[in-house]
């Protein structure tokens, strides 16, 4: 505003063109809203400074800026002012775009103006020593910085002994780790010797090793592993084939279900009969996070779909040769295939004991008919070739691909980059292109009501359906809209949104527009519609409009 000396709204138009807004939760609770008055208080003096009153300001976070009761939503203010919005995920972006329909009224949701970045992690970070190793012969020094798109070829190289070799020196380290933890941890306790003698027994280098870390909260659902005490009970004391569990997690000091989830866990690992294969724990951080994920053979995660935005955890033993178990939620439901891990999931999504228990039965089965007899199905040599092959695609397909070197690549290309020549194109000659386009939404707001369809009809053609619309415009120039056929996707069939030609000035105020598809869907899958279009705004995102025509009628 004093740079280019413009009004509050042309300075939103250039400043929002630099703006991106990225989402991390699932769940409405999520976004922070706030009264009202409460923000008129706090903010009302920053409105005055910007020549704007406080109530024009509390109405740039609510849908309905014309309801004074509406609260104000935070999340809804970052999506005004920005001009990009993506979700952490595919499925999360699929989720935003339903928890933001609202806000663009009248639009389809597969509409709703959100992309996606899938999230990855810093691999260097979270590398055994083992694996660093393994990485750096695959594809040398520094092999994470820059791009890795070869590092996933390379890594498919190596021989079955090195890699299996990595595996139980890392497993390995996290039994030292856990057992040097367990003690310091009875010693705090003051328990006596015969206990602290026992830890020494704790745990077995050898054995089948799952890790579950993460914060307790309710939709995480860390209690899916205990549904069935005596089934997870016979799983851990298998003499044939040993399974050991190590989980760790925090919830948040308020959150009792969270809580007592941690209490039952704990119950559960204190029975003497599993002390030696199952074991909590206690203050999860990054430190800890770190060792699991470095030994542990697969990482269980059993989140309630669609509740996971993303989820990082488990991309953290990609780069260790850790295998996923997991629900299809988040980052897993686009990176899963069979031959990289195992899917809890029939693609449902409820939220039910009955889901869980579903859920629970699929978790157990894998791991009796799938996850055990692979993991122990050895050759003489001892090593278990199905596991590796397992292990060799999970790092060279899902390592590269969900490591921030991609993801940060993919923010710069798709989000970053385009968002900063907008910036540019918006700001330059003392926002010229910033006070066309605010001009340009005034014009709409202002002329919108007018608009309206005079006469719609089709013909239909050999394999072809041609379309016509008489659309009234008032004042509104005819470059100012778009009128397109629009067909909601259906069983079978894609989205169709076809733009129509303007063929003719019927009158001072009314147009024809023409457009042919090719199409056999049935003619009531059609409709057409009327969208504000300027080739530098960002429609439905920045201008909201849109008018509906339907039915179509035939021609006779
Ligand atoms: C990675 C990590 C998380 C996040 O894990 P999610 O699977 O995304 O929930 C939380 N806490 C710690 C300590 C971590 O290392």
């Amino acid at each position: 505003m004093e740079e280019s000396r413009v009004a509050f709204p042309v300075a939103l138009w250039a400043t929002r063109a630099g703006n991106t807004f990225t989402t991390h939760t699932a769940v409405e609770a999520g976004f922070d809203v706030y009264a009202p008055d409460l923000v008129k208080e706090y903010l009302g003096e920053y409105a005055e400074s910007l020549g704007m009153s406080a109530d024009e300001l509390v109405a740039m976070g609510r849908r309905n800026p014309k309801d004074p009761d509406e609260p104000f939503n935070m999340a809804l203010v970052a999506a005004r002012g920005s001009s990009a919005l993506n979700g952490v995920s595919r499925l999360h972006r699929d989720v935003s775009k339903r928890l933001f329909s609202s806000w663009y009224p009248g639009w389809p949701v597969d509409e709703v103006p959100v992309s996606h970045v899938t999230n990855g992690v810093h691999m260097p970070s979270w590398d055994s020593r083992w694996a660093d190793e393994l990485w750096m012969t695959a594809g040398g020094h520094g092999c994470w910085s820059g791009q890795c798109d070869l590092l996933g070829i390379r890594i498919k190289e190596l021989p079955d002994e090195e890699i299996w070799g990595q595996r139980n020196r890392a497993r390995q380290e996290l039994v030292d780790y856990v057992r040097r933890c367990l003690s310091s941890e009875f010693c705090r306790h003051s328990a006596d010797a015969e206990t602290l003698l026992h830890v020494h027994e704790m745990l077995d280098p050898d054995a089948l090793t799952l890790a579950f870390a993460r914060r307790f909260t309710r939709y995480k659902r860390p209690n899916l592993l205990l549904r069935d005490p005596p089934r997870l009970l016979r799983l851990l004391t298998s003499a044939k084939h040993p399974v050991q569990l190590l989980m760790a997690g925090k919830a948040h000091t308020r959150d009792l279900q969270g809580i007592r989830l941690i209490q039952d866990m704990v119950r559960f690992t204190r029975q003497p009969r599993v002390r030696h294969r199952a074991v909590f724990l206690p203050d999860y951080d990054m430190q800890v996070a770190q060792q699991l994920v470095q030994g542990a053979d697969v990482w269980v995660n059993t989140p309630r779909r669609p509740w996971e935005a993303c989820g990082t955890s488990g991309m953290k033993v990609l780069v260790n040769g850790g295998i996923n178990l997991s629900e299809l939620d988040g980052w897993w439901a686009e990176a899963y295939s069979p031959d990289v891990g195992w899917a809890i999931s029939d693609n449902q999504e409820e939220d039910s004991p009955e889901k869980d228990a579903v859920d629970a039965s699929e978790l157990y089965r894998l791991l009796e008919e799938e996850v055990i007899p692979e993991f122990y199905d050895r050759d003489p040599l001892g090593i278990p070739r199905r596991w590796i092959n397992r292990i060799r695609t999970s790092m060279s397909q899902l390592a590269p691909n969900f490591s921030s070197n991609r993801m940060v690549r993919q923010y710069a290309d798709e989000l970053y980059l385009p968002a900063s020549t907008r910036y540019q194109e918006r700001t330059a000659h003392s926002a010229t292109l910033a006070r066309e386009l605010c001009d340009w939404q005034t014009m709409i707001e202002q002329l919108w009501p007018e608009v309206r369809f005079e006469q719609v009809m089709t013909t239909v053609n050999p394999e072809v359906r041609d379309f016509e619309a008489q659309v009234y415009l008032g004042q509104l120039k005819s470059e100012f809209v778009r009128v397109e056929i629009y067909a909601e996707p259906a069983r079978e069939e894609e989205c169709i949104c076809h733009p129509m030609r303007l063929k003719a000035r019927l009158t001072d105020h009314s147009y024809l527009w023409v457009g042919s598809v090719r199409s056999r869907r049935p003619l009531e899958h059609f409709s057409m519609r009327v969208v504000p279009a300027h080739p530098h705004a960002g429609v439905p995102l920045e201008e909201r409009h849109i008018l509906w025509k339907y039915p179509i009628c035939e021609k006779a």
